[in-house]
């Protein structure tokens, strides 16, 4: 299996540390608002990837965490927390926020079909383990303290900025207002936060170093260490985390256990509405319930995810999600022939995982699949070849092909009645019958073997 490493900027063999086993750490959602679908496309490729590893004949164990608290309206350290933010425009305390949306997450996930992930454990349940941590970081010294927290010294660790191959002279002092000109660096960040006496939290802790509540970066590197161990196989975010959040995660953790954080490193790119990034401050963050409240399924959004590389930035649009909603139905429609075939074609089954395991090609796995498709559509396959087939896409891209219904008995009976009314040259009755089965979105194609019917929609 070949994934791009952002570490190495090659493409590489993922050579597990203990095969069969693959760890796999996904930087989860911040559980303050409902999720645009620019964050559900990065969640759903990484659904796709735990597919493949395990198609692939190993064994993943994934840990997806949920920032409920210490993420600021910036990727760095000033703005207010997101959790608060989300408190106050609901009018709700920052801890319910949380509940609410944590939970929403994880009904998501369900719904979309996802692999289960191993953990998805919560900042707000790892406060003592965030605080150890830093304390050993403290005690290396690699913290300093400030009037408003606890901050990394980015300059003890050399090869801070190898990562994301930044240019830290580029990083001016002062450039953003809400910088706190006490940090040694601008690249430096904050561990421990300290609550404001004159504006209360409804989430703070106690700590060594006083009331307070954890940076975000610490976080991930505490909750991948305590899970997964030193050094994990595959760990995986937005392309937008590659700056700040995980080259702050690799200072961190490898800070603490001089080894290396992860071996090979994912990023998924943006998506794109009218050529603008998604995000909640531009207004155009549509979520899932808008989709939905369009007709367009989870299955349909996970599709539309499918058909672009995870590496390229792909373009949303209303009309391409109707073209991959018709696309869908195809499948669809194909699906159902195993309810009616009387066909003994075996047809081999389409090398859909080949491509998946070069570096997640899912553009390429659904063109073969479509090849097969054309080759399955001119012939009678066999209901074997057809289950087969329907359930390796199911496997690897969770579109649930295996689950499209088949017909009702009393529908059937109606097709059988409409035959014997065109043998009788009955053409109106025949057509009735026709009429009917439109109406709960069933047509019928005349074809040289019979009546076949599929879905209209
Ligand atoms: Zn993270």
């Amino acid at each position: 299996m070949l994934l791009y490493n952002t570490l190495t900027r090659n493409i590489e063999e993922l050579r597990p540390i203990n095969p069969p086993e693959v760890t796999v750490y996904t930087c989860g959602p911040t559980v303050y608002d409902y999720p645009h679908i620019g964050n559900w496309f990065t969640f759903v490729r990484y659904d796709i990837l735990i597919r493949v590893i395990m198609a692939s004949g190993f064994r993943p164990k994934w840990v997806m965490n949920i920032t409920d608290v210490g993420h600021l309206s910036s990727d760095a350290d000033y703005g207010e927390d997101k959790l608060a933010k989300g408190a106050r425009r609901e009018g709700k305390s920052a801890w319910q926020i949380a509940d609410f949306y944590s939970n929403y997450f994880l009904d998501r996930l369900a719904k979309l079909n996802f692999i289960n992930p191993w953990q998805t454990p919560r900042a707000t349940a790892h406060i003592d383990d965030q605080i150890e941590f830093i304390k050993i970081l403290e005690q290396k010294g690699f913290t300093y303290r400030i009037d408003d927290g606890i901050y990394y010294e980015t300059s003890k660790f050399p090869s801070y900025s190898d990562f994301a191959r930044l240019d830290l002279d580029e990083q001016q002092p002062g450039v953003r207002i809400d910088f706190n000109q006490q940090k040694h660096r601008p690249s430096d960040f904050a561990l421990w936060k300290f609550s404001s006496p004159s504006t209360p939290r409804d989430m703070e802790w106690d700590s060594p170093w006083g009331k307070g509540f954890p940076g975000w970066h610490i976080e991930c590197s505490t909750m991948c260490y305590k899970y997964l161990g030193d050094t994990i196989d595959i760990h995986s975010g937005g392309i937008d985390h590659i700056p700040v959040h995980h080259t702050n995660e690799i200072a961190q953790s490898e800070a603490r256990t001089q080894h290396p954080l992860a071996n090979i490193w994912l990023h998924t790119n943006h998506i794109l509405i009218n050529d603008q990034k998604i995000s909640k401050s531009l207004g155009n963050g549509l979520t899932l319930e808008d989709l939905e409240a369009k007709g367009y399924s989870p299955e349909v959004f996970r599709l539309l995810v499918a058909e672009s590389h995870y590496r390229t930035q792909s373009k949303f649009s209303w009309e391409h999600l109707e073209a991959t909603k018709k696309r869908l139905l195809r499948y669809h429609n194909f699906a159902v022939r195993r309810f009616q075939t009387t066909g003994k074609k075996t047809l081999g089954t389409p090398d859909i995982l080949r491509y998946l395991q070069n570096d997640l090609n899912s553009p390429k796995a659904l063109s073969v699949f479509e090849e097969f498709l054309d080759q399955a559509e001119k012939t009678s396959p066999s209901k074997i070849s057809i289950e087969s087939s329907i359930s390796l896409m199911d496997e690897l891209l969770g579109l649930n092909l295996q689950d499209v219904k088949d017909i009702s008995i009393t529908q059937k009976h109606l097709i059988r009645e409409r035959e014997r009314a065109r043998d009788e040259n009955d053409w109106p009755k025949a057509d009735g019958i026709r009429q009917m089965l439109e109406v709960s979105n069933i047509t019928i194609l005349d074809t040289p073997d019979g009546p076949v019917w599929q879905y209209i929609t």
